[in-house]
């Protein structure tokens, strides 16, 4: 049983992106030499998330437009008025989108690939950016 432990970053643009990183996560598992396990994801933020939906950036416009409707940017949230002279801290959209999307995933490994469908990418997903943000990678097996 093999554990190897790992992590990249993520550089965010806009306030609210998706950004795909199947590519990163693939290449760490490649060097773990796991051929047979489990890959977890871990966004040690509470202001982003991560999910597994498909590659095609209009779809990425459509979910966040969504998200945004249903937990809007500006709103009357208490924590936004207690953190008012912190421009940084005018986030609770992001923290409540962050408790409905979560912050981690777990993917299996067979032959040295993650069993992801043929329309399944690995979607990080910024909600209080821009920021460099942080992915640890978990990569456990034979
Ligand atoms: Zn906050």
């Amino acid at each position: 049983m093999r554990f190897h432990s790992s992590e990249f970053s993520v550089q965010s643009r806009r306030k609210m992106e998706i950004i795909d990183v199947t590519g990163k996560v693939s290449g760490i598992i490649e060097r773990s030499g796991v051929r047979n396990g489990l890959v977890n994801l871990w966004v040690p933020h509470t202001t982003a998330a991560i999910a597994v939906n498909e590659r095609d950036p209009d779809l990425w416009e459509d979910i966040l437009s969504i998200m945004e409707k249903l937990v809007p940017v500006r709103g009357d949230y208490r924590h936004n008025a207690k953190y008012g002279w912190i421009p940084s801290e005018q986030n609770a959209h992001a923290h409540i989108l962050n408790c409905l999307i979560k912050p981690s995933i777990t993917i299996p490994i067979e032959n040295g690939l993650m069993l992801l469908g043929t329309w399944q990418s690995i979607l990080f997903i910024e909600m209080d950016g821009p920021q460099t943000r942080t992915v640890q990678v978990h990569v456990m097996g034979e």
